[in-house]
């Protein structure tokens, strides 16, 4: 029987069979998976294949090719990573202009890290409600700036309810990825696209559970229309590690495409001669926020302080 994992917590993973079953499952303990040392073999969005023994119980005991998966790194010293979700289509980057107030630098890191693998970014501007005058038109400028980057661009209130109709076409057949800073509105957007969630949750408090619902562990939520929203408490970005410059410049879509003119290929964009990132930022055609991100990460040769900065 084959299925999707959509929920892990601890040793139980939850599957969903291709004829719509949900199998609780543990993992064949002689199964390992070829070339990753991580905590957790399964992750949210494998597709397994699932057998039973004769007591009944459910064991994964093969996993399909990923197309991609996000990992953090483990904490601790072991070096093994922890794999977030598999199989990911997109990111949905929830970002406040105030309330809180989300750094650029922070936006930056997210993109160029979700560049590394290849994941597609949505910039949501949420509680756009709150804003005054001024920051409504520092949202609209920031929204032209990444929007000019690459990346598309949704004002909305997860509160008042403005806007997400434009995020729903988005979410349709697609497996997303929820991120953001801590307040900014997840939750709340998530209520607001799956009402049905909102319910268990209150069902949960009601039955004096309420740490239940707080769990550190991945699941997929199942969109009525087709596709699945991953709500992952605390990933603040994809583990990018021990990146060389180059690389890092290609994670920047703009600094990217001027970097092709720069006259030495191991340009660092910092201080070198013809080098076409610095004129185009002379030029205005590159944000020096920017450009300040990029010089943020190229600081970070020190893997523990990149990951502090999360
Ligand atoms: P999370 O930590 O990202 O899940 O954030 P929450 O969904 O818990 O929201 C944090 C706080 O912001 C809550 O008090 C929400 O009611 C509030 N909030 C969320 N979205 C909006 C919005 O669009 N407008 C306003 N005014 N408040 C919001
Ligand atoms: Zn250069």
């Amino acid at each position: 029987m084959k299925g999707l994992v959509i929920k892990n917590t601890g040793s139980w993973y939850t599957v969903k069979t291709d004829d719509g079953k949900i199998v609780e499952s543990k993992i064949k303990g002689n199964f390992r998976l070829k070339g990753i040392r991580s905590t957790n073999p399964v992750a949210v969005g494998d597709r397994v294949g699932i057998i039973r023994n004769q007591e009944g119980t459910a064991f994964i005991d093969s996993i399909e090719e990923r197309r991609n998966y996000i990992i953090r790194k483990s904490q601790n010293l072991s070096k093994q990573s922890h794999i977030i979700a598999a199989n990911v289509d997109q990111a949905f980057l929830i970002v406040t202009i105030d309330h809180p107030q989300t750094s650029t630098t922070f936006i930056d890191r997210f993109l160029a890290s979700a560049e590394a693998y290849s994941v597609p970014v949505i910039l949501v501007f949420n509680k756009s409600d709150l804003l005054d005058s001024d920051e409504k038109r520092y949202q609209k400028m920031m929204m032209t700036l990444y929007d000019t980057v690459g990346y598309k661009c949704i004002a909305v209130s997860a509160e008042k309810g403005d806007g997400v109709d434009e995020l729903l076409p988005l979410l349709k057949g697609k497996t997303t990825v929820l991120s953001g800073n801590s307040g900014v509105g997840k939750s709340t957007l998530i209520n607001r696209i799956l009402p049905e969630v909102n319910l268990r949750t209150a069902e949960i408090s009601d039955s004096h559970n309420t740490g239940m619902h707080t769990t550190t562990f991945s699941e997929m939520l199942e969109l009525p229309e087709d596709g699945y929203i991953i709500d992952t408490p605390g990933i603040k970005g994809f583990g990018t590690f021990n990146m060389e410059p180059e690389e890092i410049t290609s994670y920047f879509k703009e600094i990217f495409r001027f970097s092709k003119d720069c006259r030495f290929g191991n340009c660092t964009h910092t201080h070198e001669p013809g080098c076409a990132v610095l004129k185009a930022l002379e030029n205005h055609f590159i944000a020096p926020s920017r450009y300040q991100s990029y010089l943020s990460m190229l600081d970070d040769k020190d893997e523990n302080k990149y990951r502090e900065a999360y």
